[in-house]
């Protein structure tokens, strides 16, 4: 057993349920060898199911999980790197790996969820899927369908480089330190295939723009733009003009970027 002080600016709640724990780690069909990037092993009883599948690296803010760590993991196919996972340059770090396909696999400090996200697709890590658990309404968001109040911004920028499943739920109860919210497990695998997008920082400008103000009409939302245009899609996908961005499928968004 490890003994630890937690640090809640850490988002340090570790999960007690070991069922729950290789019910994760069962998610991520990897062989031995392909590579799983974790963030954030804590006491590393994700790694300890994590290991008997796949070659993992593992990135840890906490230095003082260092010892414990790798005295655990002495004669395993681990690497730590002890490090702020956002502050390091992952494509060199891969560099010192030999792998088949990567993967990502954690439960998340939740206080850098979408950072830690947005750092992968950014970065243009090639990862072939995530097994992440985050904050059940974090999850509702990332894997909402149009016409759900979740649907926003971050659903269609994350959908449009992955397939985003909710796989289930983990009560607050699993952890300790018990967290204030519930959890979800959500597996991200990337698009076979990708939107037919011309140009993509036209693309994710509207995006960002069409849900500035969500309970504006997209109309509104789109002033600056040369709305004929947007209009003459809308209409040819049968969707009224005074239509919230909350109500329009991503292939619609895709058209109208397309004719900007
Ligand atoms: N994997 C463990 C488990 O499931 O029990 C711990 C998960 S806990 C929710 C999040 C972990 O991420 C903690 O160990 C924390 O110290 C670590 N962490 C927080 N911020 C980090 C960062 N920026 N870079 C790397 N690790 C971080």
């Amino acid at each position: 057993m490890i003994t630890h002080n937690f640090k809640k600016k850490f988002g340090q709640n570790f999960l007690q349920d070991k069922n729950i724990i290789k019910k994760i780690a069962a998610q991520a069909n990897t062989g031995k060898d392909d590579l799983i990037i974790e963030i954030g092993p804590g006491a590393g009883a994700l790694t300890e199911e994590l290991v008997e599948k796949s070659k993992v690296l593992a990135y840890e803010i906490d230095l003082e999980l260092k010892d414990q760590l790798e005295e655990k993991f002495k004669d395993k196919n681990v690497a730590f790197i002890f490090d702020d996972f956002l502050n390091r340059n992952i494509k060199e770090d891969l560099k010192n790996f030999q792998y088949d396909k990567l993967y990502f696999v954690a439960n998340l400090p939740y206080y850098i969820t979408t950072p830690i996200i947005n750092k992968i697709i950014s970065e243009k890590i090639d990862v072939k899927q995530m097994i992440i658990m985050v904050q059940k309404e974090v999850g509702e968001r990332f894997s909402a369908t149009y016409g759900s109040k979740d649907y926003s911004s971050i659903t269609i920028f994350l959908n449009y480089y992955y397939d985003i499943k909710k796989e289930f739920l983990v009560n607050r109860n699993s952890f300790y330190p018990r967290p204030n919210v519930d959890s979800v497990i959500l597996s991200l695998t990337k698009k076979e295939k990708k939107y037919d997008v011309k140009n993509e920082e036209v693309f994710f400008k509207l995006i960002k723009d069409s849900f500035v103000q969500k309970r504006k009409t997209l109309r509104n939302n789109l002033k600056s733009y040369d709305f004929t245009k947007v209009e003459e899609i809308l209409l040819k996908n049968n969707l009224p003009f005074d239509v919230r961005a909350e109500n329009i499928p991503i292939e619609v968004f895709v058209e109208i970027s397309n004719s900007l």
